[in-house]
């Protein structure tokens, strides 16, 4: 598997103008829920083809968007309105790429949200847009404005009987309001706090109502799938994961940027051909391969497929193919350290094993660092780690801080080791450029 470099998801975003509804139209835009519209497709057949072409979600979790949206009630049991929530937060450490679509191609998200409506019978979606995305905000703003100038949204879309209305919600920055139900939470004008499922979004999802959730990205490949077909999808990427995916690049490499790849390339290709090899002519130490929430994996596991089932293979995860390098002269410890306060830090409280948890690994972690860690501590990671997940809490952001926890234990035992027995950073010996870094921390 993993065929030619066919790309198509960043085709347009080179072109002059992108984010227009003109440009659009001239690159075929649009084409798909005309066709939908006019022949009246059943909506059981759209959902079928997004089964068929076995499109996994790309927002972190991979879940099978065809059969996400088949979980939809039936509308003739269950007449209550339903709505589309598009989750365009994109919070996690590391993952940069929806912004692009955002950015540059607004109508494409656009239309993938309408043949998302269509195929769920809803008749109404809130996009929510990470707060600091202003100028995406802005873009996607205009690009709505022109599409229902253009009679593409609102009332009787393209002349036909149907009806569909797209809002949009900025965010203030929580990262724990790109959790689903969090995300419906401050949709409804409440603090960010996730809900405990079940009940599911499809059955009580905004105001009560069935929602679906999906994300920029997922949503960005339903009008491909539906002009080219199932099967051409399925030329990409591998079996289980199929298609292109869009893979941010950080860290220490030569050439960071977002690159869009099919599932299933190795790392290595990646780190090497993408983003030039790692930067400087230094060595790949780790890489945390899909945000900061999956496992940091080591150099060894260069040759890891970026897909599903591969990372999880190397005992991590795909996550939003947040693909973040650090060279041989990072310190795990410190990055895990920045990784634990972030959690510590976005905790939202509810639950005791995530509120005193997440504090509890940034402090380890941290005096670790510090020179003040004891041989011990690497144990207690790891069994307090134990203790916030998987499935103890409401949502998974306590997964997401114990998840690169075990990991470190497991790969990185050594340098672990090594802060508790020497009483220092073996990497850093100037703990006052840290303390430049940090200066909130360092009066602390
Ligand atoms: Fe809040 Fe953490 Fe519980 Fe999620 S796991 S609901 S962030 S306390």
């Amino acid at each position: 598997m993993i065929p030619a470099n066919e790309t198509y998801l960043l085709n347009r975003v080179q072109n002059k103008g992108s984010e227009t509804l003109a440009s659009y139209r001239e690159h075929g835009g649009y084409v798909a829920i005309e066709k939908i519209l006019k022949e009246n497709t059943p909506f059981d057949q759209v959902i079928e083809e997004l089964k068929d072409s076995g499109l996994r979600g790309r927002g972190g979790a991979g879940f099978p968007t065809g059969l996400k949206f088949s979980f939809m009630p039936d509308p003739e049991k269950d007449p209550r309105p339903r709505y589309l929530a598009v989750n365009a937060d994109e919070s996690e450490p590391g993952t940069c790429k929806d912004r692009i679509l955002l950015r540059e191609d607004p109508h494409g998200l656009i239309e993938g949200i309408l043949i998302a409506c269509r195929a769920i019978r809803a008749e109404a979606a809130y996009i929510y847009v990470r707060g600091e995305y202003r100028k995406e905000y802005n873009n996607l703003f205009a690009a709505l404005a022109e599409a229902r100038a253009a009679g593409l949204v609102g009332k009787n879309i393209a002349g036909s009987d149907w009806s569909c209305e797209i809002w949009m919600h900025k965010g203030a920055g929580a990262y724990i309001c790109g959790e689903e139900t969090g995300l419906m939470e401050s949709l409804e004008g409440k603090r960010g706090h996730p809900r405990p499922k079940p009940p599911f979004p499809a059955g009580f999802g905004l105001w009560g109502q069935p929602t679906t959730v999906s994300n920029v990205e997922t949503l960005f490949n339903v009008p491909f799938i539906l002009n080219r077909g199932a099967r051409w999808f399925r030329t990409m990427g591998t079996e289980k994961s199929p298609g292109n995916i869009l893979c941010g690049i950080s860290g220490h490499v030569e050439r960071p940027g977002v690159y869009e790849v099919p599932l299933g390339i190795s790392t290595r290709t990646l780190i090497e051909e993408y983003a030039g090899g790692v930067w400087k002519g230094r060595k790949l130490k780790a890489f945390f391969p899909g945000g900061s929430s999956t496992g940091l994996l080591p150099a060894s596991a260069i040759d890891t497929p970026m897909d599903h089932d591969g990372m999880k293979d190397a005992g991590s995860m795909l996550g939003t193919a947040a693909l973040m390098v650090l060279d041989e002269t990072a310190c795990t410890v410190r990055a895990m350290e920045v990784v634990a306060r972030f959690y510590d830090h976005e905790s939202c409280g509810q639950c005791s094993q995530c509120r005193e948890g997440t504090q509890w690994l940034y402090q380890i972690f941290r005096r670790l660092e510090n020179g003040q860690g004891r041989v011990e501590d690497v144990e207690l990671l790891d069994s307090l780690a134990h203790g916030m997940a998987p499935g103890k809490t409401i949502c998974a952001l306590a997964d997401a801080a114990a998840i690169p926890t075990h990991a470190i234990v497991k790969n990185f035992k050594d340098e672990m080791m090594e802060h508790a027995t020497l009483g220092r950073c073996p990497l850093s010996h100037d703990h006052s450029t840290k303390e430049k870094r940090e200066p909130a921390e360092a009066g602390a």
